[in-house]
Order: C-alpha cells, then sequence, then structure tokens
C-alpha cells in the first residue's frame, strides 16, 4: 500500500491544503479540450469573466475513502455528476459529461494518494469540483468559455465534535426562492448565506435554518446541509420544497431507513410550530455526513429535541450504516461505490 504524507490525520477539521495535482479541462468553441493533471493551485482568468461579476459558477462536493484492504472507494460520484449538470442547465454553463466527471476525480485521488487519510482514522480526502464561466465579457449574459477543475484536500470532522449534539438558529433571512437557484449547487446562494451565517455564529449558533422563503412556516434547509428528522413513530422525514438542494447523503439516508432499517420515509412539510412529534433531528451533507440538533431557537422560542449533549438512537444507526458503506466495512446497494483504480494507488 502507498506511504502517506506525515499529517495529524485525527485532527484535520476542514481546510484548504494545496496538494500536489489538480484536474483542468477547457471549454472553448463548443468542446472541452487540454484536459488533464496540473500542478498550479492558481487560476488566471479575464478580468471581465462571468464568474467574477454575475456569479456563472457551480461546484460539488465528495469524498474518496481509504478501505481496510488499501483500496478507495469513492461514493455516488454519479449522483454528483447529474447534479453538477442540472446546475450547469439552470446557469446556462455547458454539462460535464458522467464519464468525464469520474474519471476526473478518480485522476486526482490517484495522482494524490499519498494525502488520502488511513483507514480508521475517519478522515478522508475531500473532492471539490467546480467550473466557472471565464474570458472577455461584460454584458449579462453566459461566457463563451469554461474552466472545470477538480481540487482535493485531506478532512476531518466538518463540524468540530463530530456526533455531538450542537444549536441552530431559525433564520429571518432566506437563502434561495423557490424558483430561483435552491436547487442548484452554485455559489451565489453561498454568498446570500454568509451573512445570516455569520449572525447566528456570533449569537453562538453553529449555523442558521432556513425556512420556507413563502411563509416562514416550515424548515428548509440547516445552512449548507440538509434537514432530517425522527418523528416519535419511528419515521424518517425530510422537507420537500423547491427551494432545496438536494442532497446525495439526505437521499441515501433515507434509502437506508426505508431498505435497511425498514422504517416509513416521507418527504413532507416539517412546520415550526408542530415540532413537538420529532424524537430526534439532524444536518446532512457529505462534509459533516450527520450533525444531530440537539437545541433549535426560533425567535424567543428554544426548542430541544432528542437531547443537547447526546445523538439520538436512530441517527445513530443510520450514521453507522451510512459511514460503514462509505469506508466498505459494510455492504453498499448496487451501483453505490465506485472504486479507484488499484494499479494507481
Ligand atoms: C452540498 C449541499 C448540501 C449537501 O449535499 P450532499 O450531496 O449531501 O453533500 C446541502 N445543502 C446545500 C445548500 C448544499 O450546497
Amino acid at each position: 500500500m502507498t506511504q502517506t504524507v506525515n499529517l495529524d490525520w485525527n485532527n484535520l477539521g476542514f481546510n484548504y491544503m494545496n496538494l500536489p495535482y489538480r484536474y483542468r479541462a477547457y471549454f472553448k468553441d463548443g468542446e472541452w479540450q487540454n484536459a488533464g493533471l496540473v500542478e498550479d493551485a492558481t487560476i488566471t482568468i479575464n478580468e471581465g469573466s462571468p464568474v467574477l461579476h454575475y456569479g456563472q459558477e457551480a461546484f460539488e462536493g465528495l469524498k474518496a475513502y481509504r478501505c481496510k484492504d488499501g483500496s478507495v472507494n469513492l461514493f455516488r460520484p454519479d449522483q454528483n455528476a447529474k447534479r453538477l449538470q442540472k446546475s450547469c442547465q439552470r446557469l446556462l454553463m455547458p454539462e460535464v459529461p458522467t464519464e468525464m466527471f469520474i474519471d476526473a476525480l478518480k485522476q486526482v485521488v490517484s495522482a494524490n494518494k499519498e494525502y488520502i487519510p488511513p483507514y480508521g482514522t475517519g478522515a478522508s480526502l475531500y473532492l471539490r469540483p467546480f467550473i466557472i464561466g471565464v474570458g472577455e465579457n461584460i454584458g449579462v449574459h453566459p461566457a463563451e468559455e469554461y474552466i472545470f477543475s477538480i481540487f482535493a484536500m485531506p478532512v476531518g470532522n466538518y463540524f468540530k465534535g463530530g456526533l455531538t449534539p450542537t444549536n441552530f438558529l431559525a433564520s429571518e433571512y432566506d437563502r434561495a426562492a423557490h424558483k430561483g437557484t435552491g436547487q442548484a449547487k452554485v455559489g451565489g446562494n453561498y454568498a446570500a448565506s454568509l451573512f445570516p451565517g455569520q449572525q447566528a455564529q456570533q449569537q453562538g449558533f453553529s449555523d442558521c435554518i432556513y425556512l420556507d422563503p413563502i411563509e416562514h412556516k416550515k424548515i428548509e434547509e440547516v445552512g449548507s446541509a440538509n434537514f432530517f428528522a425522527i418523528t416519535k413513530d419511528g419515521k424518517f422525514v425530510t422537507p420537500d420544497s423547491p427551494s432545496i438542494l438536494p442532497s446525495v447523503t439526505k437521499y441515501s439516508l433515507l434509502y437506508l431507513a426505508e431498505h435497511h432499517f425498514n422504517m416509513p420515509v416521507e418527504e413532507t412539510d416539517i412546520y415550526i410550530d408542530e415540532l413537538d412529534h420529532l424524537a430526534e433531528a439532524g444536518a446532512c451533507g457529505t462534509a459533516a455526513v450527520i450533525s444531530p440538533i440537539g437545541g433549535f431557537q426560533i425567535g424567543d422560542k428554544f426548542h430541544v429535541f432528542y437531547s443537547e449533549t447526546e445523538v439520538g438512537p436512530v441517527t445513530k444507526k443510520l450514521y453507522d450504516e451510512l459511514v460503514g458503506i462509505q469506508f466498505g466495512d459494510r455492504k453498499a446497494p448496487e451501483g453505490w461505490i465506485v472504486k479507484v483504480d488499484e494499479a494507481k494507488l
């Protein structure tokens, strides 16, 4: 098995690291060209580039996991490819074909193999694909040229403390509108979320919870993660709204709840004044997997779900199953795991 570099694998956090290689491809004259690995972490673009002025950008986030036998798993990369294609359609950017996307991920993982955290540390190699509209431009119209890139960095847990519950604040702001770009993973949604996120953090909360943008009566998203809950009668529920970003982690948990644990599941409305029927709640996404929600501040009301200090049993069970699958310790549903070419590791 490959040697790894010497890093403090157990205390990585979620921080940028300049690894030796990243993938770049350039879209010009209607096609992707000059694709491959490069060493330069900087990108030089024209000052008129639409990404700089009008936010013509979309991104993805997924991880590569080192297994016990030394092999390396990608978790459902086809889902990220499809989601990026949808984001590109919404922002009038050229799509990256699924095969090109997955091949590029494998190249980046193999080229930076010394940085894949060892099995057993809980850490993994985070992959950040993104696409930007570039070129001489200033009018409000889509770019004629694009750069697609993927960089990697080893990461630990996104939220410090892992499966320890933290508290969240209901935001007065919205991150996205129903017919806006909420379903697309685009930088613009994140620009809109920086201020509400900072406000929540300054008041001692982990992040904010966004409510539905029409009436502010229903739960939508948790900062940059999806919301799910377990009802007191054992159902897995998650909000149904056109302004939520469809999380691969959320739909994976929903699938596991239904097919591995025989739980009823439902995408439904979750009203903030009817939280008492929920036994457990959590935020989910690639970076943190699951962050249990302890308390939820809504105006001057403070609602505690399961506990402010302990993770609930169903949340824990779902977490163990999903992480077990990602690291190759538990049997994955058909098609969920894509192996990186072992000859290159
Ligand atoms: C990326 C993202 C998520 C989580 O999606 P995963 O596919 O599970 O990583 C949730 N909400 C928002 C707003 C996101 O950008």
